[in-house]
């Protein structure tokens, strides 16, 4: 017998048009890249949006063509957002910060057909428009007054005059929940990228998700302000969470240093941010520089990759501002697990909580997780043993766009699939995740595991360092030990020996370091990851002292 309920297929188009109908006037904030504030309101988005949806049409797009952006967090984006998921084609967000080889066969791989971008990146665009095989219109994200006088790139069009010429009358089509709606490459640090092609059905639950209590804890009087990228995973789904739930939006642009980002978090009223922790250094350094405080700000979340937890510390006692820290993935849509407090914790010393937001945390629903280990057994959660990290659940891959890669999930004995994220865990009684480390990252010592990420937190708790990466140097007995690779703060003094001196009574002896070598940066990645695999590359040759 089957409930006797609505059938209503869950749509990216259903949330503008609640934030229209429910928040009409709530505010959505950019920073242009033309330089000034712009101020718009759901009612206007969505209006705008509905415009874009009949500017496809007018392209030629048709349901599930694939449409590219290379685009800063605007409104404009914001439109393109809805516009091209909720009129049924595939939202293609390409990173910027890729090669424009990998963006060239990204475009050509998602059979892209048109092109919307920043200005900011009509370099990239002229690098790669004579070369690829799909697009049929490039379209500058900006009005007629900012065109480019000599674009270099042929029948470049203006999406400001593209709006304007279309109605924004459109009724959004209603279509089978499970129909793609965007589309995202992992940056592919090794191979080609691989596409992770989301649904309306994954996106919809995904946001539902990321808006609970224990997750970004978003209602409608929050100003939310997401540093991560709309270029990469959606950022993390706030773009679409902030009209479900009516808050205030804030969309930075390009402006990502410390200054800008400062200014428009005491301009707008931001109370919830989210970004990666390389992005909070930035921001947390000008802040010290400056003496300043934030005056509204309460939560962020940082995620992408392992907040140190110094930094959450330094949030909470200098800033008062309390850190979510968050663990997802691409192939997640991205959001698995957050560390929020159980019953338990809120009674605990400083010391026992920041253990607990230190960790990756606790499955949101919607996501199961377990680890496993070399056999593929499932491992106990003590806290203690660590192993594969495999999920699953409704946001989660079943397999990449044109079946890159073959199959990736591995079937329990129920014959469900899991996906294996690369990560390697340990669970805690309680339920709270702990990554140690990317599969690939690991340190093998005499057989045994080293964790890079342990390694490296406690680097940054030492007040002259702003960046360290913990690799596997080759050592003759062990196979592999730590090699500690640093940048200092600008001016600080701090020697080999002290460092090590510093892991003292911190950890087992022999996860200690065998060297450190200080540099001038670490590279990052498009995502503003740290490149482990390129710093392995520089210091392949590298002699440790107890070699
Ligand atoms: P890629 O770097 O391949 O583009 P993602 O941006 O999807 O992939 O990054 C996912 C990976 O980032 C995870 O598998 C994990 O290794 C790492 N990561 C994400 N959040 C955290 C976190 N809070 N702590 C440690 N690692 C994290």
């Amino acid at each position: 017998m089957n409930g006797q309920m609505m059938q209503l297929p869950l749509l990216i188009s259903s949330l503008i048009v609640h934030a229209e109908r429910h928040h009409p006037e709530q505010q959505v904030v950019s920073r242009r890249v033309e330089g000034d504030i712009h101020r718009s309101t759901y009612k206007a988005v969505a209006a705008r949006s509905r415009r874009v949806a009949n500017v496809l049409g007018s392209l030629g797009v048709k349901f599930g063509d694939r449409v590219a952006t290379l685009a800063w967090n605007g409104y404009r984006h914001m439109e393109l957002y809805f516009g091209v998921s909720g009129s049924g084609a595939v939202l293609h967000t390409v990173n910027p910060r890729l090669h424009p080889d990998q963006i060239v066969y990204i475009a050509d791989h998602a059979e892209d057909q048109v092109m919307f971008f920043d200005l900011t990146f009509l370099p990239l665009i002229q690098a790669v428009a004579g070369r690829t095989k799909t697009v049929k219109h490039w379209v500058a994200m900006t009005d007629r007054a900012h065109m480019p006088a000599d674009p270099k790139v042929p029948g470049l069009l203006c999406y400001e005059d593209l709006l304007d010429a279309a109605s924004d009358t459109y009724g959004w089509p209603e279509f089978d929940e499970n129909t793609a709606s965007s589309l995202c490459y992992t940056s592919g640090t090794t191979g080609n990228p691989k596409g992770v092609l989301y649904s309306h059905r994954s996106t919809v639950l995904h946001t539902m998700a990321a808006a609970l209590p224990d997750c970004l804890g978003v209602g409608a009087a929050e100003t939310i302000l997401p540093v991560v990228p709309m270029f990469h995973v959606n950022s993390w789904g706030i773009v679409y969470l902030a009209p479900m739930t009516g808050a205030k939006l804030v969309l930075p642009g390009a402006g990502l240093d410390g200054k800008s980002l400062y200014e428009l978090f005491e301009g707008e009223g931001v109370t919830i941010s989210a970004g990666v922790p390389t992005v909070w250094q930035g921001l947390l350094a000008y802040v010290d520089a400056n003496k300043l405080k934030f005056s509204t700000m309460r939560k962020s979340a940082i995620g992408g990759s392992a907040c140190p937890p110094a930094m959450i510390r330094k949030f909470l006692d200098e800033y008062g501002v309390r850190v979510i820290h968050a663990w997802g993935m691409t192939e997640m849509s991205p959001i698995g697990t957050a560390a929020a407090f159980k019953a338990q914790h809120v009674s605990q010393s400083a010391e026992q909580k920041l253990g607990v937001m230190a960790t990756q945390g606790r499955a949101v629903y919607g996501v199961d997780m377990k680890i496993v280990g070399e056999d593929g057994a499932e491992l106990p959660w003590d806290g203690q043993a660590s192993g594969d990290l495999l999920v699953r659940g409704p946001w989660i891959i079943d397999s990449y766009f044109k079946n890159e890669g073959g199959h990736p999930l591995v079937k329990d004995a129920a014959g469900h699939g899991w996906f294996p994220t690369g990560d390697v865990a340990k669970v805690t009684p309680e339920g709270y995740m702990v990554i140690t480390d990317r599969s690939k990252d690991v340190i093998k010592s005499g057989g045994e595991w080293i964790g890079s990420i342990d390694l490296e937190n406690i680097a940054m708790a030492h007040p002259a360092v702003a960046m360290a990466a913990c690799i596997a140097a080759p050592h003759p007995k062990w196979d592999e030990r730590p090699l500690l690779v640093v940048v200092k703060k600008p001016g600080a003094e701090l020697t080999r020996e002290q460092l090590l001196t510093f892991y003292e009574g911190k950890i087992a002896k022999w996860w200690t370091p065998d060297d450190v070598v200080f540099v001038d940066a670490i590279p990052l990645g498009a995502t503003g990851k740290m490149q482990k695999n390129k710093l392995r590359e520089q210091f392949r040759g590298h002699r440790l002292p107890t070699a």
